[in-house]
């Protein structure tokens, strides 16, 4: 019978290197995505956050119309 069984790799979202499964993932591995917390953390604020360009609320109401 087989001693080890192949551990599933996934490749860091940030760094782009491969990483083997680890038992603290067992719980959450598909919901990993990087190596480390570190990658992880870089991956979020120093990711290109130029979004928040929502929010366009121009003539937002104000107008009521006068009923006789
Ligand atoms: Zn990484």
């Amino acid at each position: 019978m087989p001693h080890h069984r192949d551990r599933p790799t996934k490749t860091c979202c940030h760094c782009g290197r491969p990483f083997q499964w680890r038992r603290k993932w067992k719980d959450v591995w598909e919901e990993v995505r990087y190596c480390s917390k570190r990658c992880r953390r870089e991956h979020r604020s120093g990711g290109s956050s130029s979004g928040q360009e929502a929010g366009g609320s121009t003539a937002s109401g104000g107008i009521s119309i006068a009923s006789p």
